[in-house]
């Protein structure tokens, strides 16, 4: 059996997880599951954000289901974000988003592309300092890990049997950095077997809206991942609807992109289709694809009968979508 360790988390973290995990029971995934905390919650009730029996559980598990966690309100120069330490100590290095639209009736645009985000540098360093008259952000990019993303979108790609691969990138203005990523993407594409395609991140952030079916895997350095993925899922449908995984080569982190949406947290008004779908990219990724894909097609076949919660026009709240869900689930 497999082991999972989940991690609700703080605001709608906990809500959006139990939705995902009675999902999960409801197709028998054989999992072993146990829970562990981490966050501001976590905090308060250990004075911990990340203990070292959640790592300890994580070190132990095959994969991870997480939530969403709240940073602290007041600034606290002492503060490491728990999701950055992860990130490092299991070396989650790529960020991978598939987006699309779940149903033809939600969002905006026919897209349908994942996106290879690198996670582990540029502008996410965290070092910055004044140099008298304003400050000084460090952005540093290496060739390692410019090959390593290339190479996990390439892998990606043939996986889901996708035929082209797009480097995002500015490399007319970052002429050097980008360059070195623009130049390591299409010595690592020649052999792959897939069209290598590349373009500057304003024009992919237009491409999106206007010329969306030419783009089938992008792949992109940390900053431009960040924004053009949030871009994307604004365009199918929300945030709501948005899985994605934060991979290395040994461990994997299942989460749904949305944040701990404080203002509708303990409400019952949260999405839980972005959690239901990371859950179903973890079941694929532990190699149980037909449970991932039967949960899949009960998202669309859900969103078909007009069942929704609110951030898609809908009047129900999570638990009822989800109890729905579960029962159009079982007839298929
Ligand atoms: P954080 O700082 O934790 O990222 P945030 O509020 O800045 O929190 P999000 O949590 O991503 O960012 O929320 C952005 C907006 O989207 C909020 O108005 C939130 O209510 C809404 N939102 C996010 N996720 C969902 C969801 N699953 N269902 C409904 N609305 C959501």
């Amino acid at each position: 059996m497999r082991k999972v360790t989940v991690i609700p988390g703080d605001g709608i973290g906990p809500e959006v997880t139990r939705a995902a995990l009675e999902v999960l029971r409801a197709v028998d995934a054989p999992l072993e599951i146990t829970e562990a905390g981490m966050g501001l919650a976590c905090y308060k009730e250990t004075g911990s954000y990340l203990p070292q029996a959640t790592l300890d559980r994580l070190e132990e598990s095959d994969a991870a289901l997480f939530g969403a966690i709240t940073s602290p309100v007041t600034y606290d120069a002492s503060y490491r974000s728990p999701l950055l330490h992860l990130r490092k100590a299991f070396d989650l290095y790529a960020n991978i988003r598939p987006v699309r639209r779940w149903h033809p009736s939600i969002g905006l645009v026919d897209l349908d592309v994942i996106i290879v985000r690198e996670n582990t540098e540029g502008m996410y360093t965290g070092v910055e300092r004044e140099d008298g008259e304003g400050v000084v952000t460090e952005r540093r990019i290496t060739r390692r890990a410019c090959q390593r993303i290339v190479d996990k979108a390439i892998e990606v790609c043939r996986a889901e049997g996708r035929r082209s691969v797009t480097c995002v990138h500015k490399s007319n203005v970052l002429r050097r950095s980008d360059g070195m990523f623009r130049e390591i993407f299409r010595e690592r594409m020649k052999d792959s077997g897939l069209e290598a395609r590349d373009l500057l991140v304003d024009a992919a952030a237009a491409a999106m809206v206007l010329q969306p079916n030419k783009l089938e895997c992008l792949v992109t350095l940390n900053l431009y991942g960040d924004i053009l993925s949030d871009e994307a899922a604004a365009l199918t449908g929300g945030l709501g609807f948005a899985p994605s995984v934060n991979l290395g080569d040994r461990f994997a982190l299942f989460e749904p992109t949305h944040g701990s949406a404080p203002d509708i947290a303990g409400q019952d008004r949260a999405n839980p289709v972005a959690a239901i779908l990371s859950a179903a990219m973890m079941l694929r990724y532990l190699d149980l694809a037909p449970m991932a894909e039967r949960i899949e097609r009960s998202v669309t076949a859900t969103l078909g009968r007009g069942i929704r919660t609110a951030d898609a026009g809908g009047k129900m709240g999570t638990r009822e979508f989800t109890t729905r869900l579960i029962e159009v689930l079982g007839t298929l």
